[in-house]
Formats: C-alpha cells, structure tokens, sequence
C-alpha cells in the first residue's frame, strides 16, 4: 500500500496530526492499535473532556512545566481558539467552565471524538484501526544532517506501507490500557533519538504514615500546600486536596507530584543498554485492563515533607490568638471540642494524635508550649511522602524524546528525514486544566501541516 502520509497513533495529536495533513490536500492513513480512535480521549477530563484552555495563548505558556518554549510556534500556530472554533464549525459546540477550562456543552468527551472523526471521514483519510505498527521503513543516508529517511511503516500483521513521510503519535506511558503503552519508545531510540526519564506526573502521593489513610474520602478546600526534600521546596495552593486510603490527592497534590517526580521520583528511564523498552516493567504495566480502577503499584522515591497550611488567610499569630480565646471562653471542653471552629470532624479525630496531645485533654490544661504547637500544626501540617502512585494512575507521562532532536516549527525529526514526532511521546508536560490536550492538538497540527508540504 502506498500513502503520503502515514500516521501511526489515533490519539489527540494523531488525530489531529492527520486532520491538519488532509486539510492541505495530502493522502493519510491514520493506523491505530485499538479497536476505537482517541481512548485516552475519551476518558479525560472525567468523561467530560477538558479538551483546551481559553486562557490567553501569551498565558498557556505559564502552565507548561517543562519545554514552553519548544510549543511557541506549534501553540501559535494552531491555538486554543482554533480548536473551539474546529468543533464549534463541525457541529460541537463547546463552552469555558472555570480557570478557562473549555468542555462539550453536552459534558460528553465522545462528542468531541465523533466531531474529529466527521472530520477526518470528510477529509478522506484512511483508518486502520486494531492495526499495530511494529517499526520504521527506513533508508541509511549519506548525509551530514540526517541519519536515515523514513519511508513507510510495517505492521505486526507483516505488511508494509510506504509513505513520504511518517509522523509519531503513540503517547506517552501513562493509562497503558487506553493503548499508549510505551511501545514505540524503543523504536524511536533504536532510529537515534535520546529519551529522557520516564516519571509519573500529575498523580497522587504515597504518605507513610497511617494518617490519611484514617480520613480517606476527606476533601480540604482552600488550603496550600508545600513540600520540601532537602534544599528544594515546592509550593501550590490555595486549592482542593483529598485524603485516601494510601495518602493525598485531588488538584493541588497533582500539581506538586510533577515537580515531585522530576526532581525525586523513583522511576527512571524505561531503556535499557539495547535501546528495548525494559520488558518486565511495561509487561506488568501491560496486566491492567480497566483503566486503572485496580491497586496500582507505587513507584518508590525519596522522601520529602509535605505540609499542609489549613488556614492559608489567617497569619501563625492571628490563629494562636483565636486558639487562646477559644480555649479560655471554654476552659472545661475536651482539646477535640475546641478544635470544632478549626477543623473538619474527620481531622478533629487525627489531629490530637498528630500533635501527641489527648483529645480528652481539659482545655484549662493545655500548656503554651502545647498551644503552639497546635498553631505550627495547623499552619503546616506535616506528612512525608515517600512515592507516587504509578504510571496507571498518572494523567501524564513526564520525560519522553528530547526535544532538542525535533524542529519546534514543523515537529520533524533532526536525526530521521521524513520523520515527525508530536503529542505525549515528547518531552512535554503541563498542569490540569486542558494545557496537556492543547499542546497534543498543537504539536499534532503543526507535524501534520509540515508533513504534508515535504
Ligand atoms: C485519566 C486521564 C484524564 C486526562 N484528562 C485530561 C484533560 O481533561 N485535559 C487535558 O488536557 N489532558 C488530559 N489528560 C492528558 C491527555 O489525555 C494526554 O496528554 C493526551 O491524550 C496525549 O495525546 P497523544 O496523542 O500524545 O497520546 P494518546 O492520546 O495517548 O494517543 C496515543 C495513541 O497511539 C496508539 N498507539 C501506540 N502505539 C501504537 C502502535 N505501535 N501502533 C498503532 N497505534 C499505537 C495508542 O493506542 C493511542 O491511541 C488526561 C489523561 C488521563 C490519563
């Protein structure tokens, strides 16, 4: 079979990859493994699909962790008011929730997936679905710039397609049940390209005490949080947490544990010396069918303090003096009554065990050392964190292939000749909010765009 274009990945970025390239004319073939296009999209934003954010494009940047600067010009070029306009014009209209958070107006992330896909059916591209790309045609060159040309693909089932120009959309590791396992990672090193350490982002910690696991299902709203491991100190709040039943998570945790898992996280890169996904980890990745409803493994790093500041508004000074006035206005209440105007019922029950002090305790008795540090506790609340949940449980996958190897502008590869490169699978990574998604739609747009001109 022969193809201008073949796409490997029916993802956010393939998706849109192969829409911006049969825009401009060019024959495609978008090859999917899974039996349906866009899994990972379907179960995004809880099933609602938080699909971009209206932000400002000057302001998306601020909300991407790693490599902004490498999405200027794909971001630009294809920005968060282009995708509302692309669903908007073909029969999906969309509307902005808070943050700037943008979703279907039906809340149902499968409109989003069947407007695209009119889309691509109206532009003529060819999906081959429950099909598996097993690796790269490829022609050595003789060149100062580039190593190979890429030519086509070849499928697990044997055959091969030849193509003028292969782009890469399989993702990053992340839900592996949604179909984005990991498996082209190795191809792509063994064409050259560099990968940097694969960690879970945006997901939940591991605390090692018994704490949270006592107040699982209790949400904190309007409360910050910092975490500390030696030198560094990481800060996000105010904002919305929650307790379970093996630590803390909810949208402030998330957005620490990406900064948790760069710098402290216990997974590393997937490779090993012969460039081949290392088997034992991504088999077991592999066990899990049911996105991710299951005991997720917890990915081991260092240990770092995690505190939570309770009252955010009120100064260490202010709260001791309202602590004095409630302790002396009730001097024969239990410590647990008088933490009644403070904390919610489930903290009140854990709080005087993490202070050390009786919850039956008379107030009158409570010394001024004690006071205090009732005070510290409730403006910094400590938990250690020894590790992440695991890629199953992570939104994202932070590291991938390094970007330094791929053109911003057209996301083509500067080792492999016709070879492009968008979405998750780069080293590439944001917070919640529709940042992740847009920078899929973005960098899948401008390799589709380039692709078709070469
Ligand atoms: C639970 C969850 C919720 C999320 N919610 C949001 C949200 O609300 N907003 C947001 O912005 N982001 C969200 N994200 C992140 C977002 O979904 C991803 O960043 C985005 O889908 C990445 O797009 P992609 O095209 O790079 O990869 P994917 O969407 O993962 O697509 C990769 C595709 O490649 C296919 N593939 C892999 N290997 C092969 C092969 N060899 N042959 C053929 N096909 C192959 C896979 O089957 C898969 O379909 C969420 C992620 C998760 C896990």
């Amino acid at each position: 079979m022969v193809s201008d274009i073949v796409i490997i990945g029916g993802g956010a970025s393939g998706i849109m990859a192969a829409i911006a390239a049969s825009k401009k004319g060019a024959l495609v073939t978008l090859i999917e493994k899974e039996e349906r296009l866009g899994r990972k999209v379907y179960i995004t934003g809880k099933g609602r699909c938080n699909l971009t954010n209206a932000c400002d494009t000057a302001d998306y940047f601020e909300n991407v962790l790693k490599n902004p600067r490498f999405l200027y010009s794909s971001v630009y070029g294809f920005c968060a008011d282009d995708m509302m306009k692309m669903l908007e014009e073909n029969g999906c209209p969309v509307k902005m929730e808070r943050g700037g958070r943008v979703f279907p107006v039906s809340d149902r992330s499968q409109d989003v997936l069947s407007c695209l896909e009119r889309i691509l059916n109206k532009n003529k591209v060819k999906i081959l679905k429950k099909t598996k790309v097993s690796g790269i045609l490829r022609r050595a060159l003789d060149d100062d710039t580039f190593k190979y040309k890429a030519e086509g693909v070849f499928l697990e089932n044997g055959e091969k397609i030849s193509s003028d120009a292969v782009i890469v959309c399989t993702g990053g590791v992340s839900y592996a049940a949604t179909g984005s396992d990991g498996n082209f990672f190795g191809q792509l090193s063994g064409l050259g390209h560099s990968i940097i350490p694969l960690h879970p982002g945006l997901v939940p910690f591991v605390i090692k005490e018994e704490y949270p696991a006592r107040m699982q299902g209790l949400s904190l709203k309007n409360v910050s949080v910092s975490l500390k491991c030696g030198k560094k100190k990481f800060k996000a709040g105010p904002g919305e947490m929650i307790f379970t039943h093996f630590g803390l998570s909810g949208p402030l945790i998330l957005s620490l544990s990406s900064d948790y898992s760069r710098n402290f996280g216990g997974v590393s890169s997937q490779l090993d010396t012969d460039n081949s996904i290392k088997k034992n980890y991504y088999d077991s990745l592999k066990k899990d069918n049911d996105f991710g409803h299951h005991e997720s493994a917890y990915v081991k790093g260092e240990e770092a303090i995690l505190c939570i500041d309770l009252k955010p508004a009120v100064s260490a000074g202010e709260l001791e003096e309202r602590l004095y006035r409630e302790i002396d206005g009730n001097k024969n209440k239990s410590f647990s009554n008088i933490l009644s105007p403070f904390l919610p019922g489930q903290l009140r029950e854990v709080f005087p065990d993490m202070v050390n002090i009786a919850g039956d305790k008379k107030a009158n008795s409570i010394t001024k050392e004690e006071r205090k540090k009732i005070t510290e506790y409730m403006k910094a609340l400590p938990f250690t964190v020894c590790g992440t949940r695991d890629f199953n449980e992570a939104i994202i996958t932070l590291g991938g292939i390094n970007v330094k190897e791929v053109d911003p502008g057209s996301m083509g590869s500067k080792i492999v000749k016709g070879l492009f490169l968008a979405g998750e699978l780069l080293d590439i990574d944001a917070y919640t909010g529709g940042f992740n998604l847009q920078a899929a739609w973005s960098t899948g747009y401008a390799a589709g765009s380039a692709a078709a001109q070469i």
